[in-house]
């Protein structure tokens, strides 16, 4: 039998400041049981953006008849999403029925690597963090690497507060193909092609979705930190390489081919030190945490008095470019000195994007990017001197708030955006 087609044309209100994007109206020819889909995706998108909508303000909101909504509310409630609650009644007025997202009900899982360790949370459906475990690894190689998500999960795994999502959201390092979960190259360890979908899927038989842990880290502080109900906004990641999430309307952008916002090859300085892409000047060759620990060092091995040393030995005789900036924080003369050289190039690389992409907001995010105040100054003082007049005077440059499990949240976030499909497709 031929597929049935009808016309299908809605409305669906954009909830103010909500961060978020949708089509103001729709009008395509689609399957009836796509319809269906479709619908059940958006009424569970109408709740999740506007608490306490009864299921006639639904209906309005969508431009759908109540019965259609009723029907997917059941079964949306049936599978463990949403819950209806009593509303005090205004006036003389019946109580009304309202509607919300089921939090208790489904978790999502995220990891992100970063300075040698996993980080992985556990969430409700409402993103709030319910769980933390941090993995370190021995050394920032492959195996490790994989070895050390695999073995980060299957804990996680083993305490969960309630039933998963049937998926895992992975935040890794370097150029990430989303659609097959592969790290096509990571600079900064000097990594191609891992695949890291393919191996987490045959280990735990679990969907994975994979993305750049900066780009999770922006999507976490664009939903629940310091950039929510922010239009424009970029994210700035810098660990010891150094991306970017380019955010636009709740949207993250990825690019013809995962490449949207790879700012750690933005060239900076023609002919300046060599990055791992193979070219010379890159942001990340210059910026990133690596370059602060080679700074830092050349610096201490021509005799220069710091507290790195004293920090050094606390660490087992290791730096990272997290301690300089901690120590940069705390008034010493050296790691300042090294913060202020990054923070030249990240000043020019964010007036570039400042001209560019005309964000409302700038975020400084990541390991080192997080890490006290004086980097975040600094980059804002150096892109000031660099950017047109207009595009700055409409651009806050912030540090991120989420800390050490923003790209975890993040990755959750792959997770918990497709919870509808993965509970039906059980
Ligand atoms: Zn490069």
């Amino acid at each position: 039998m031929n597929p049935v087609f009808v016309k299908q044309s809605h409305k669906i209100k954009v909830a103010k400041g909500s961060g978020s994007c949708y089509r103001t109206s729709m009008t395509k020819w689609v399957k009836t049981d796509e319809l269906e889909r479709v619908n059940t995706r958006n009424v569970l998108k109408a709740i999740e953006l506007e608490k306490g909508l009864s299921r006639a303000q639904v209906a309005r909101r969508l431009g759908l008849s109540r019965t259609t909504i009723s029907t997917i509310v059941s079964k949306l409630i049936s599978l463990g999403f949403v819950t209806e609650g009593q509303s005090k009644a205004k006036g003389r007025g019946r109580p009304g029925i309202h509607l919300s997202l089921t939090r208790e009900r489904w978790h999502a899982i995220g990891a992100e690597f970063h300075s040698k360790k996993w980080v992985a949370v556990v969430t409700d459906l409402e993103g709030r963090i319910l769980k933390i475990l941090e993995n370190p690894v021995r050394k920032e190689d492959v195996d490790s690497f994989l070895l050390g998500l695999n073995e980060t999960i299957r804990k996680i795994l083993k305490d969960l507060p309630g039933p998963m999502l049937p998926a895992i959201g992975v935040g890794a390092p370097g150029l990430v193909d989303c659609d097959n979960g592969v790290i096509l190259r990571a600079d900064d360890f000097g990594w191609r092609q891992v695949e890291v979908r393919k191996y987490l899927e045959e280990e735990l038989r679990l969907k994975t979705f994979v993305l750049n842990r900066h780009r999770g880290g922006g999507l976490a502080e664009a939903r629940f930190g310091v950039g929510r109900k922010v239009h424009n906004l970029v994210y700035i990641g810098i660990g010891t390489g150094i991306s970017a999430a380019l955010i636009s309307d709740g949207i993250l952008i990825h690019g013809a081919n995962y490449s949207a916002g790879e700012i750690g090859h933005m060239i900076v300085e023609p002919g300046g030190d060599l990055c791992g892409c193979g070219k010379r000047g890159c942001l990340q060759a210059l910026a990133s945490g690596s370059a602060l620990v080679r700074m830092a060092k050349e610096a201490l091995q021509r005799g220069e008095a710091s507290s790195l040393r004293e920090s050094m030995e606390g660490e087992g005789g290791e730096l990272s470019g997290e301690q300089i900036c901690r120590e940069a924080a705390r008034g010493d003369s050296l790691s300042l000195q090294c913060v202020g050289q990054a923070a030249k190039y990240l000043g020019i690389a964010v007036a570039n994007i400042i001209n560019t992409f005309n964000p409302d907001m700038v975020i400084i995010g990541g390991p080192v990017g997080q890490t006290g105040d004086p980097l975040v100054h600094m980059i804002r003082e150096e892109a000031m001197r660099w950017a047109m007049e207009h595009p700055f005077s409409a651009t806050q440059i912030v540090r991120g708030v989420l800390g050490e499990t923003a790209g975890a949240l993040g990755a959750a976030c792959l997770v918990l955006d497709r919870k509808l499909e993965l509970v039906c497709a059980e």
